[in-house]
């Protein structure tokens, strides 16, 4: 089947079906814990590897896995600062090889956590997948990381949305070209670990989108809920009115020293 729009992409769900679910079964045994079993391993650096997906369910597409840690249970809300520092400076890294390397149109780089986020292994990933054919960023604005300042330091910027992609809430953290990656790093951490830990009780999943912009480099951090009907029929974005007081939150917690 040929694809027939830009931001189109067919799905295999034969390959779909084999996939291992060890959010919903917690039986299976996890993939990502047998090393050595793994198909074709392109890089590691200690405990974080990236290795090419064995399930590819993506047509016009290069499918890769990072693998954060060994430790199944961890959490990229609660890694030790020189580990988050590694596994983003390693994800990062690759992401920008495959868009230098000219082979793909566009590479998306995101993290699912969490049982409605979308993923379906627990242990600690990310993903990094080039498209041949598909521009991910065609729906990219930057008005879509607007919002009420958390942090302003250094070259970067962590935003609380106040014009979301999807809505309700939506966290932004812009790095600028030249910036230290420890504060961007650490701006993703406090939003990943404050949507899990002191936003909705609820929250037990979230994503991490990567985009890039000029020379600028762009993270957005969801938190997943059931999606809004408004959103999935009429593309119709609702904004919390407490997003100011969403802001002052993580600032209090997370940057008041
Ligand atoms: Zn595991």
């Amino acid at each position: 089947m040929k694809s027939m729009k830009h931001t189109q992409l067919t799905f295999f769900t034969d390959v779909g079906a084999q996939k291992p679910n060890s959010i919903r079964n917690k039986e299976t045994p996890c993939p990502f814990c047998r090393i050595d079993e793994l198909e074709e391993v392109i890089d590691r650096n200690g405990s974080i590897i990236l290795v090419k997906n064995k399930y590819t369910v993506l047509d016009n597409a290069y499918q890769t896995v990072l693998i954060e840690t060994d430790e199944c249970e961890g959490e990229l809300s609660t890694y030790a600062k020189e580990h988050l520092y590694s596994v983003l400076h390693f994800g990062l890294t690759h992401w920008e090889r495959m868009r230098e390397s000219g082979k793909y149109r566009s590479v998306m780089f995101f993290k699912n956590h969490g049982p409605i986020s979308g993923g379906t292994i627990r242990h600690p990933h990310m993903q990094i997948i080039g498209l041949n054919d598909v521009d991910c960023q065609h729906d990219f604005s930057i008005t879509q990381f607007d919002g009420i300042p958390i942090l302003e330091q250094h070259g970067v910027s962590f935003t609380a949305s106040t014009e979301p992609r999807v809505g309700f809430y939506e966290l932004n953290v812009k790095w600028e070209k030249g910036a230290e990656l420890s504060l961007f790093a650490d701006c993703i951490q406090a939003g990943a670990h404050f949507l899990l830990n002191h936003f909705h009780r609820s929250c037990t999943s979230y994503n991490l989108f990567f985009y890039k912009n000029e020379d600028a480099t762009y993270c957005k951090i969801m938190p997943r809920f059931i999606t809004s009907p408004l959103y999935m029929g009429y593309g119709v974005q609702q904004v919390a009115n407490n997003i100011p007081l969403i802001a002052q939150k993580i600032k209090d917690i997370y940057f008041s020293s």
